[in-house]
């Protein structure tokens, strides 16, 4: 016996008897229900295949149930799109694939720069944290030496900028 589809295709249709059932079961009528807004979702209404909105099929959500189109439309641009954005950009963030001094244009003297700017000794070669400990060490032995922390200013690279 030929089977006739109601929309046009047997997920669909399994899809909306599955929803209408299960409406049916917790007495909200006749109707699917759709799953963001709570309201029926009429033969009329134009309507999509929605997942589960506590968690997206980005996510790795498989749970889906009928929701207006708009509905669903609305919460993908409104909850699931930015989530998905923050969620990459934290995973390159923790990867350490992004992040300060990472970036194409690093700024000049920044925490990943050879260079160091301060107000009070200008550009000067950043020291690492041995070079540091050295120098805080020479300057509480006794007798020894001071050494000059002070180290002359150094020309930035030309950026192309006015002068
Ligand atoms: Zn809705």
């Amino acid at each position: 016996m030929a089977r006739k589809y109601l929309f046009g295709s047997k997920q669909r249709e399994d899809l909306w008897l599955r929803e209408k059932h299960n409406a049916q079961l917790s007495g909200r009528g006749d109707l699917p229900i759709c799953n963001l807004c709570d309201l029926p979702v009429r033969k009329t209404d134009a309507w999509d295949e929605s997942h589960d909105p506590g968690r997206a099929k980005a996510f790795g959500g498989k749970r889906t149930a009928i929701a207006h189109r708009l509905c669903n439309h609305l919460h993908g641009a409104q909850v699931v799109t930015p989530a998905i954005a923050k969620s990459n950009k934290v995973r390159r963030r923790d990867i350490g694939a992004a992040g300060p001094g990472l970036g194409r244009h690093p700024m000049p003297g920044g925490r990943r720069s050879r260079l160091s700017k301060s107000f009070s000794h200008g550009v000067v070669p950043r020291l690492t944290l041995s070079e540091k400990l050295a120098v805080m060490r020479a300057k509480r032995a006794i007798g020894g030496d001071i050494p000059e922390f002070d180290a002359p200013p150094v020309a930035l690279p030309d950026t192309g900028g006015a002068s």
